[in-house]
């Protein structure tokens, strides 16, 4: 009989009961606006930005609306202008440009190579040929670039790197976390990220004149004594009547729903790697399938995977998606010539200027990716990975006999 597989893979698990009960709260006293505080009172928005700098090590932290917003203000903050070059990877999601347009700014892509990460020398191509002066850094999937190389490059050409850390909240480079390398790090708490509120997001610095414009920015007022994990009042006299609100602020209920995740991100991240691990070992040794290997000097975290299929053709690989489609396996395709749900590709964001990027073409015509939400057991994992060797060794059969 054919396996097939019946769990749902936008299904995330249950809010945590305390944070259950801490929303309870919020909602039973009313005061959902983060500046809304009783007397003395320190608002669940202030207490998660001060436990998610401590979880990251930064001097100083900001929740925020969402992911996209998060990028936006962090280069609003960082100064980029109207006009300016802002370098990104080639692979990665829509917001991440969006973001780069959202400040009337220009996405410059970047090559990716077959270890899904930025590819430094063209990194390097690109500074000089372009002139930019700031790279929105994607740790797409989770993969991550070697750090030190990345950071030496952008360092001797004066360029700043911003991280988008969408993928990477938990994971670390080197002991370091994900994040923490760049002038700011951004983060995304949308539900099929590593922590769920629905929508919200972060910005970590060490840099106090950043920060205090990336919270003014964010929709403080004059109210920025309220945050806890902020520069010192001083720092927000010398940027607070320059810097514009541009409203994007995290609520006091997603923050109560946020505190307790933040508590058991590192479990959650050991429970994603066993599920990663157990369906990585299920396709290793598939005929025509390539394993994307994780570098060792990082830790990651396994909240989605992605394989490649190099040398079919796109009626070969809709057919194997097809063919795990029909089985209960929903993989998304980077190949496809259209944008579909969450998945489009540089060439589909025509309001930036047209490239050409032929490495990155090569890499996502093959290009298969799938959520693993933790709502999956072991084996599920397992069963998902006999699905896709299956459905696999089938394509390389059908290749053969051609
Ligand atoms: C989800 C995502 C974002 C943006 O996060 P939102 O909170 O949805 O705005 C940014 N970058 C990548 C790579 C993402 O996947």
């Amino acid at each position: 009989m054919t396996e097939r597989f019946t769990g749902s893979f936008t299904q995330q698990e249950a809010i945590p009961q305390a944070g259950i009960e801490a929303a309870m709260a919020v909602l039973q006293h009313g005061r959902l606006h983060r500046y809304n505080v009783a007397e003395g009172e320190l608002g669940e928005t202030a207490l998660l930005e001060q436990e998610f700098a401590a979880l990251t090590g930064a001097k100083y932290a900001v929740a925020v609306a969402s992911g996209g917003y998060a990028m936006g203000c962090a280069m609003r903050a960082a100064g980029v202008k109207a006009g300016d070059k802002v370098l990104s990877n080639g692979f990665t999601l829509a917001p991440v440009p969006g973001a780069i347009a959202s400040l009337g700014a220009e996405p410059v892509f970047v090559e990716v190579t077959d270890a899904l990460t930025i590819d430094l020398n063209h990194l390097q191509t690109q500074i000089a040929a372009r002139q930019a002066k700031t790279l929105l850094l994607s740790h797409m999937r989770g993969h991550l670039v070697d750090m030190d190389a990345l950071m030496e490059i952008c360092d001797a050409a004066g360029v700043r790197v911003i991280e988008d850390c969408a993928h990477t909240m938990g994971a670390e480079w080197r002991g370091t976390p994900s994040g923490r390398h760049g002038i700011i790090g951004c983060y995304s708490c949308q539900t099929y990220k590593h922590v769920n509120s629905g929508e919200g997001g972060f910005l970590v610095s060490d840099d106090a004149d950043l920060m205090a414009r990336a919270i003014v920015l964010s929709g403080s007022y004059m109210l920025y004594e309220r945050h806890k994990a902020a520069p010192a009042p001083e720092v927000f006299e010398r940027v607070k009547y320059d810097t514009p609100n541009i409203s994007g602020r995290m609520d006091n209920l997603r923050a109560a729903i946020l505190r307790p995740q933040l508590a058991q991100l590192d479990a959650q991240v050991e429970k994603w790697n066993a599920r990663y691990k157990a369906l990585e070992d299920g396709i290793r040794n598939c005929p025509g399938l390539h394993i994307i290997e994780r570098a060792p000097e990082g830790r990651f975290v396994g909240s989605s995977i992605q394989f490649l299929l190099p040398g079919y053709t796109p009626q070969q690989i809709e057919s194997f998606v097809a063919g795990c489609a029909g089985r209960g396996v929903e993989l998304k395709w980077f190949g496809a010539a259209e944008p579909k749900a969450f998945t489009s590709r540089y060439d589909s964001w025509r309001y930036a200027q047209k490239q050409s990027l032929p490495e990155t073409d090569r890499i996502l015509a093959g290009l298969i990716d799938m959520r693993l939400p933790l709502t999956f057991t072991l084996d599920d994992c397992s069963t998902i990975g006999r699905i896709i060797s299956d459905e696999a060794l089938k394509l390389s059969h059908s290749v053969a006999a051609n």
